[in-house]
């Protein structure tokens, strides 16, 4: 917010210096003449006056009355001068001569000099000085008081809006993060009402729609299941029959074309499921090495080729750590099965706790992910290189999955290149509050 404050400030008083200076010269040079003649009408009464006093006396003793008016009127200046002192500007010069008063305006349109002519060649100067120091001190320290006071006056303004703009920015981060039911709250009154209204109507329809999705998603995947289970179910019994080899192996092909439906379904169902869960993810104190154990236990018979070796490197003290065991399992089994299908021999897998979080990587020394789409894979049916995917089998939901069963947990998942040349996937789960 100081930022915001400092840079409103400053473009504020910037431009209120700048006008204080600009403005006022530009008034005055605009109506200099308005401006002489009110100066010349309020100092005609005691010009005369001066005047009059010179004029009483005669001429000779003028300097010694001048010296002494000077003392008298200090801290103003009285001078004697001639009219044709080069002092004067030919118009003053002019006026002076023809018996006139003659006034100089300065800042602010305030006289500086009035001269009174007292016969064809003698005038005399009443002079203004400028402000003693400690004078102009109390008006510079009038404008910082009134620097101060726009700057509290701002301040005033901007935290009521800072609040409700930090409000909005809160709701939008947590509403991207699958929060779908987050609200601003900002009071209508608010300056940013009616855009938190906005952005409130624009959750709201977003969260409708998402329901409608995941519903239309899950009821047209447990409609699909019945049917599949009927037909996995009558392809079997089918097979059981004597059959000729050819229909036997046609047949076997749709059982495999069935299953491979079903595990898409039930991949679609999953994913459903974790978009908009129905409960709040666990938390569960698990022993770390215990849980990779089991996870690569439970992933151990897919392992394609005896030569592939996996490595488990736990950094630090062993610790335990509170998850979601069933998402967290199921995060690292994707990541896991996706390692086996792309590296060339070797996994790595690691594990680092620190007082923050704790954080799991799954290393590969496979083809890798080019940069431009290390993002893009988590998106569900998105695969990269199709050709190469096809004989790798999946259907594009796995990272997708793990994702979201991470951001459940308030936890994330990315990819990065990995020191073993492959792909690193890397989990980061916060330490419970
Ligand atoms: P699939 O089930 O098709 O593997 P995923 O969502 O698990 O779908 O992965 C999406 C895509 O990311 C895959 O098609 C694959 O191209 C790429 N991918 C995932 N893991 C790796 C990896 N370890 N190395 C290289 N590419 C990978």
């Amino acid at each position: 917010m100081f930022r915001i404050l400092f840079r409103l400030y400053l473009v504020t008083i910037v431009s209120f210096s700048a006008a204080i200076y600009l403005v006022p010269d530009l008034v005055i040079q605009v109506f200099h003449e308005r401006f002489v003649t009110y100066n010349l009408d309020y100092s005609r009464g005691l010009q005369t006056l001066i005047a009059k006093q010179f004029r009483a006396v005669p001429s000779e003793q003028w300097p010694a009355l001048a010296a002494e008016m000077d003392k008298e009127f200090q801290p103003l200046h009285i001078v004697l001068n001639r009219n044709d002192d080069a002092e004067f500007t030919l118009d003053e010069r002019e006026r002076l001569r023809r018996g006139e008063n003659v006034v100089r305006i300065g800042d602010w349109g305030w006289r500086t000099l009035a001269v009174a002519p007292l016969n064809e060649q003698m005038v005399v100067k009443m002079v203004v000085p400028p402000d003693p120091t400690d004078v102009s001190w109390l008006y510079w320290s009038i404008n910082v008081l009134i620097g101060a006071t726009m700057l509290a006056c701002l301040l005033l303004w901007l935290r009521p809006h800072w609040r409700d703009l930090e409000r909005l920015k809160g709701t939008a981060e947590r509403f991207g993060k699958g929060h779908l039911s987050e609200r601003t709250q900002i009071s209508p009154s608010s300056n940013i009402g009616s855009l938190a209204n906005v952005f409130d109507t624009m959750a709201g329809d977003i969260e409708n729609l998402l329901n409608q999705q995941r519903d239309l998603l899950n009821a047209v995947s447990h409609e699909l299941r019945t049917p599949l289970t009927r037909l996995d179910f009558g392809l079997a019994l089918a097979l059981s029959d004597d059959l000729p080899a050819t229909s036997r192996e046609r047949l076997q092909g749709l059982v495999a074309h069935i299953r491979e439906l079903d595990e898409l379904v039930l991949e679609l169902l999953s994913y459903s499921r974790l978009q908009n869960p129905a409960r709040l993810p666990e938390q569960v104190d698990v022993s770390l090495d215990e849980f990779i154990d089991s996870i690569l236990g439970s992933v151990d018979e897919e392992l394609e080729s005896p030569e592939i070796v996996i490595d488990v490197l736990l950094n630090g003290q062993l610790e335990r750590f509170s998850l979601d065991p069933r998402l967290t399992a199921r995060a690292l089994q994707n990541l896991l099965r996706n390692a086996m299908r792309y590296c060339e021999k070797r996994i790595q897998i690691g594990v680092q706790v620190c007082p923050k979080g704790c954080e799991i990587w799954v290393d590969d020394d496979g083809i890798g992910i080019p940069e431009e789409e290390r993002e893009r894979i988590f998106e569900p049916f998105y695969r990269l290189d199709r050709s190469r995917d096809r004989a790798t089998g999946g259907f594009g939901l796995g990272l997708a999955i793990s994702r979201r069963a991470l951001e459940a947990q308030g936890g994330t998942l990315t990819a990065q290149p990995s020191p073993l040349g492959g792909a690193r996937f890397r989990l980061w789960l916060p330490t419970p509050a």
